[in-house]
This record gives structure tokens, sequence and C-alpha cells, in this order.
């Protein structure tokens, strides 16, 4: 078994973020916008280089070395996202540009397959914008209609089996963006199994944080961002079920996604290369591998718990500031915290906080019809990865409490 890290072992890790040694308005950087995007480890920026240094060139179609250096490159990416969500087989992983893509994709292609007028698309009232504007495009194209889990006061789910009633598609979000709850993907995909229902779990805030077997959690659909998890922007993945992506018809028509075409029509190659027209992001995805070898060095059980470390401390420290009111379950959570502070709207609190070096994010976190049910403005979210420190949280309890004394004269 490998030993527990030490605070000394996450220091060292820490310095392998060089971006996270630096000064804003004078003051050291505290970066809490990891649910936003994360940093990048020396070790994914080298793979970049290295990969654009020496490997360079389109994939799949050239009989020239640097060619098959490239497949093999992106190809072994794809086999070690495979084997990190545990998926049954590489094939299943499509890369695409992130989460909201994969989900898109979905929509276009699952979605516009089986959905008729009056099936009913299972969504939640803590999706982001992007697990709720495709399937409301998909609604107004096919007459499928919107029915949502509620949320209850302490941000978790009101899930009841008689909410699948009629449903074809369950679709929901692993980890809120903007309430920090963990959703029990298991158990929802359980239920809607038991019932036939498709599911397609947002694993946006997930991926990263905590150990992810999609076979275990029972998804049909699972889909990304590799930005969010150490890897550039501009990659992330989608993974089905093989079953499920071979029926599907392809979304996006061109290159390196046919077997033949005539002037009349084509036919396609066998997923995930149906699903992959065009040159894809080569060197993101060669980032994504090395993002998620860095991550399995780590470990996700000790990122999990390093994360949880840092959210019950902020939720702690943020409780003792009269005024603010910490959004989300109050157990176990996500790697964040946000919170409505009644002295100050989150954009002069963001402000307030750059000012003396702190990154937070003040607004409706693409969820804007949640907020409106909160009946907030929006708020401020402090968003942790395993690079951010006890000390740092400290830190921000600080600023925040001399933000108080200045906006709540
Ligand atoms: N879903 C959740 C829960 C998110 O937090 C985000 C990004 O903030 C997304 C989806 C969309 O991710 P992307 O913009 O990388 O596609």
């Amino acid at each position: 078994m490998m030993r527990a890290m030490t605070n000394n072992d996450w220091m060292k890790v820490r310095a392998d973020f060089p971006i996270l040694d630096q000064q804003v308005n004078g003051k050291p950087l505290i970066y809490f916008d990891n649910a936003a995007s994360s940093q990048k480890p020396r070790a994914v920026i080298a793979a970049l280089a290295h990969y654009y240094e020496h490997d360079n060139a389109n994939v799949h179609r050239g009989l020239h070395e640097l060619s098959s250096r490239a497949t093999d490159a992106f190809e072994g990416a794809r086999m070690k996202v495979a084997k990190y969500l545990g998926a049954s087989q590489t094939e299943e992983i499509i890369f695409t540009r992130g989460t909201t893509e994969a989900i898109n994709l979905v929509a276009n292609t699952w979605g516009v397959r089986n959905l008729r007028a009056d099936d009913v698309i299972l969504l939640t009232e803590m999706e982001h914008h992007s697990n709720l504007v495709p399937w409301q495009l998909l609604a107004e194209r096919t007459g499928a209609k919107l029915r949502f889990v509620p949320v209850v006061d302490d941000g978790t789910l009101a899930f009841e089996p008689a909410l699948l009633d009629g449903v074809k598609l369950f679709s929901f979000v692993h980890i809120s963006n903007s309430l920090g709850t963990i959703n029990p993907a298991a158990e929802l995909c359980r239920a809607a199994r038991a019932t036939g229902v498709v599911t397609l779990v947002d694993g946006a805030q997930s991926s990263g944080h905590l150990p992810v077997n999609v076979r275990e959690m029972g998804c049909d659909f699972y889909a990304f961002s590799g930005h969010k998890m150490c890897a550039p922007t501009g990659i992330g993945a989608l993974w089905g079920r093989m079953e499920l992506l071979q029926e599907m018809p392809p979304w996006h028509g061109g290159g390196e996604m046919i077997v033949s075409v005539t002037y009349e029509r084509a036919t396609y190659k066998q997923p995930p290369h149906k699903f992959e027209a065009g040159t894809p992001n080569i060197a993101g995805a060669v980032g994504l591998g090395a993002a998620v070898d860095y991550l399995e060095n780590i470990g996700r059980s000790e990122i999990f718990a390093h994360d949880s470390e840092l959210a019950a401390l902020a939720v702690a420290r943020l409780g003792e500031i009269p005024g603010i009111r910490v959004l989300g379950p109050s157990g176990q959570r996500g790697a964040l915290a946000a919170f409505h502070a009644g002295w100050a709207h989150p954009h002069d609190l963001t402000t307030y906080a750059n000012e003396h070096g702190l990154a937070l994010r003040g607004g409706h976190h693409c969820t804007q019809p949640l907020m409106r049910k909160l009946r907030l403005p929006g708020t401020t979210r402090a968003s942790f990865y395993f690079y951010n420190t006890t000390g740092e949280v400290e830190r921000m309890a600080e600023i925040l409490r001399a933000a108080r004394k200045f906006f709540d004269r």
C-alpha cells in the first residue's frame, strides 16, 4: 500500500506548477478558480513541447515516421483515458473539445435518433448551462419535454423513482459547480437502468477530483473536460457504452470519419472515429494523456482527501464571518465553497479579492436557473485543487474578514 501524502509531499507537488509562483497586485497569488479551469504541471507543458518539437504531424493518414509517431501518441492518450475511466474498450473514448461538446454530441446523435414528441428528458435543477441548453435545443427539435429533479435547501437532489416515468434520458451533473454537491451517481444510474432509462453523467467537476469508474457508476455516457484536470484547454472526451455508440449516427461529417465516399453518399468508420471528423486536437490529447499519468501518480483518492480538507476548512472559516451564507451540503462536498455575502455583490467582492492576489469567481457560474430559484444575483465561489494549501484558505478568510470591514460600513 502506498503511504499517505504528507504536507511536504503536497508542497513538492505544488512546485510542479510554475504559474503558482507569482505575485498578483503585489501579493502572492492564491488561485481559487479551479472549478473554472485548473493550472498545468510542468509534466503536461513538457509533453506538449515535446510533441511539437519532435513528433508533430497529422494522424492516421500518413505513412511517414512523424505521422505514425503522432498517431501513436494520440491513440496512446485514448488508451490512457479509457483506463483512467474504467472503460471496457479504448474505442469507447471519443475525443471532444470538452464537456459541452460531448453533451452536444449525445444530444445530436443518440438524442435525435431516439427521442420523439412527448418523450421526457430528465435533468436536475442544478445543471450547468452546458447540460441544459443542448437538451432545450433537442426538445425544440423533437417535441420532447424537459423535467427537473428538484434541488432542496441543503443543496441535494430530491430524487424519487416516480420522476422517471416516461423518461428516455436522465442527464445529471456528478459534482455541482455552483453548490459543491456530490450527487450519488451510481444510485441514480441504478434507478434509471431499472426502468430502461439511458443516463449521461456530466463529469466536468469530478473527472480530476475523485476516482471515477464508469462501469461501477453504471452510466451510459460520461462527459468531461481536460482543462479542469491539469490538461490543456480544447480537449476532453465522451465515454459511451459501445452498444449505444454503434447505433448512433455520426454528428459532424468530414475527413477521418469515413470508410468510403461517393459524390452521393458515404459510409462511416466504427466508433470512436465515426464521431471524430476532421483533424483532431492531437497535441491536446497528448497533453490530456500526460495529465492522466500525472494525476494517477498522485492518486485520485489522495487528491479527493486533500480537496475535502480544504473545502471543509473553507466552509468552517466562511461560516465564522458575519453575513456570509455558504451554499450546498453541510457534509461531504466537492472541492469548492460558494457563498452569498449579504454585504457585497459577488463582482465587488471578487474585485476586492483580486486586489489582494486572491482569484475567486463571482456570478451565476453558468447556472442561471438555479440562481433564480435561490433568489440570488449570483454567488462568490472559491474552488480548490490539490496544489492549494490550508494556509491559502486561512489567508482567504483573512482577506474576506477585511472585505467585510471595507464593504459593511
Ligand atoms: N458542466 C459543469 C458542471 C461545469 O462546471 C462546466 C464548466 O464549468 C461544464 C459543464 C462545461 O465545461 P466546458 O466549458 O469545459 O465544456
